[in-house]
């Protein structure tokens, strides 16, 4: 069975163009509840673990420059089918090629400056979450607290 949340980032441009309203907006119109939420800025160490996967890519470095930039706000959204659905609801990486209505289509300015990161497995869902919140800091709107 498909989990039933997904970890997101309003990325620190975003934030800094006064897009946190907005983008939570769109997020709460989709049927996304949020159970956790707070607004931090990384350090460099963090940052780097958080995207670990892409180290030694050409843009690791800058990736990480950018990250640890601003505050940024880091949210676990709750849905059935929360991973998927969010994935749908940012687009495209690149948003040129992300369709109408996307949060990226919306409101990013780059690729790398793409207003949100959206978990790609929900193995990688918990992972992340964990990384950001304690079980005092969570807010499960299911019955079923798996997490
Ligand atoms: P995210 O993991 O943030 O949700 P994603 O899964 O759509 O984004 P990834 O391939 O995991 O995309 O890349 C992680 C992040 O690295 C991207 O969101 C973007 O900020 C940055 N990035 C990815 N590809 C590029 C690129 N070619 N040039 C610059 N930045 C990039
Ligand atoms: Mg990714």
């Amino acid at each position: 069975m498909a989990g039933t949340y997904t970890f997101t980032i309003i990325k620190p441009g975003a934030v800094a163009n006064e897009h946190i309203g907005p983008i939570l907006n769109v997020i709460n119109t989709h049927g996304f509840h949020i159970s956790a939420m707070k607004l931090i800025r990384l350090r460099t160490a963090q940052a780097r673990k958080f995207y670990e996967v892409h180290m030694g890519k050409s843009f690791y470095d800058a990736l990480i420059e950018f990250m640890t930039s601003g505050p940024i706000v880091v949210i676990i959204l709750e849905k059935e089918n929360a991973v998927e659905d969010y994935r749908k609801l940012i687009g495209n990486t690149d948003p040129t090629k992300a369709e109408e209505g996307t949060i990226r289509k919306l409101f990013a300015q780059s690729v790398q400056k793409n207003a949100v990161h959206g978990s790609d497995s929900d193995e990688n869902a918990r992972i992340e979450s964990d990384f950001f919140f304690s079980k005092s800091e969570r807010f499960s709107i299911f019955d079923e607290r798996d997490f």
